[in-house]
């Protein structure tokens, strides 16, 4: 660990700022590309804690990280709770004396046709996907700004860009997220905190989930081209990311499979 001057806490090397004995919070650690990006981030010798609803998922991925030699801590929160998100990041900075790293990676995806849509899933769309990641960069900023320093890196998607049937109010999210992440950008950037757009195209996880079956089989037709990322790979690029030295703000990133080219 270093000094509080130092802004990013961490090891400053020839190659860079080392990740090693930074924090992180995780959000969406209980599946998919959150859960990749913990292990991950423990595996560079981060100290990860792990947020999600499902807690014995967090559990036994903490379990894991630890038989592998890496530190984690099991936060239960459900992000669209104001007062959950708080005390994820409090418990964290308890935890290791501050947060440096903000993932935020908790989302859902559940696409319908506008005229035929449960408002309800809009509403935990906005929820979740949007308002969540307001709730969690909310906690964490004071501290970040306070030490001069810190990373946010909010996960977006390719329909944060695009505009495809089906997917109106997803897509809705994801641009809402793109204009917030690059408004807080600018707003934080005088205090040395970093802040990164990262947007995947199709990843394999437990998005698809939630997807009413038929609307599944409707996009599994214009999807089966497509070879997906693996959670991994997009938990590689986060990785590359944040391990890029204090001097280097990765705005954004488009991240999409190789076959990926209409959408
Ligand atoms: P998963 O469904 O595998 O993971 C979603 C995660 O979000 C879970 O850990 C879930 O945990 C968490 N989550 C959902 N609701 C809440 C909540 N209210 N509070 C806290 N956590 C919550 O999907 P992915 O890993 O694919 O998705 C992760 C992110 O990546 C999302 O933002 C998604 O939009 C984005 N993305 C995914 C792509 C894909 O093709 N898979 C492509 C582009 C972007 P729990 O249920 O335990 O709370």
């Amino acid at each position: 660990m270093t000094d509080a001057t130092q802004g990013v806490r961490g090891t400053q090397g020839a190659g860079g700022t080392l990740l090693v004995g930074r924090a992180a919070v995780i959000t969406g650690a209980s599946s998919g590309i959150g859960r990749a990006t913990a292990l991950a981030l423990a595996g560079a010798g981060v100290r990860v804690g792990l947020a999600a609803r499902r807690a014995e998922r967090l559990e036994e991925l903490e379990k894991e990280i630890g038989r592998a030699g890496g530190e984690a801590i099991t936060i239960p929160t459900d992000v669209t709770d104001y007062g959950q998100a708080e005390a994820m990041i409090r418990h964290a900075e308890g935890t290791f004396g501050g947060v440096d790293v903000l993932v935020n990676v908790a989302g859902v995806m559940l696409p319908a046709p506008i005229a035929k849509a449960d408002p309800a899933d809009w509403r935990r769309m906005v929820d979740v996907n949007l308002v969540g990641v307001l709730h969690a960069t909310r906690a964490v900023l004071p501290g970040m700004l306070q030490r001069g320093g810190g990373h946010i890196v909010n996960v977006s998607s390719t329909s944060g860009r695009t505009h495809q049937p089906l997917f109106s109010v997803y897509a809705a999210t994801k641009h809402g997220l793109g204009a917030f992440t690059n408004i807080l950008r600018k707003e934080v950037h005088p205090n040395r905190v970093r802040v990164t757009l990262f947007e995947p195209g199709p990843t394999e996880s437990e998005l698809g989930s939630h997807v009413d079956p038929e609307i599944m089989e409707s996009l599994r037709d214009s999807m089966s081209s497509v070879e997906f990322l693996k959670a991994e790979d997009v938990a590689q690029g986060i990785l590359w990311t944040l391990a890029q030295p204090d001097r280097i703000n990765v705005n954004e990133v488009l991240f999409r499979p190789t076959d990926q080219r209409d959408w």
